[in-house]
């Protein structure tokens, strides 16, 4: 009886907190995107963004990163979001 109520309250907190994403926010995750021409490697290690294509590491973000971040959203600590779009300088607005 007890497990049975402790469920529903884990499963109904858990509902709240979905419901909720800015709660959840990443700090290291790695993941690959499959791009047109090849597949890429995005991490982002203590907020610090990479891929391993080579347009990343002429501008400091690309199509891949951008990507990620708008799937993964307010679940990236704001000041780390590289944000869209850009100014001119490139410099990423928070
Ligand atoms: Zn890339």
């Amino acid at each position: 009886m007890h497990m049975a109520s402790s469920l529903i309250s884990k499963v109904a907190k858990a509902k709240m907190y979905a419901a909720e994403p800015e709660r959840l926010q990443f700090h290291s995750f790695a993941l690959t995107v499959r791009g047109d021409n090849d597949t890429h490697t995005v991490t982002f290690q203590e907020g610090v963004w990479d891929c391993t294509c080579k347009g990343f590491h002429e501008d400091h973000f690309c199509a891949h990163t951008m990507a990620v971040e708008r799937i993964l959203s307010v679940t990236i600590p704001q000041s780390l979001r590289q944000g869209e779009p850009f100014d001119a300088s490139g410099i990423h607005q928070v």
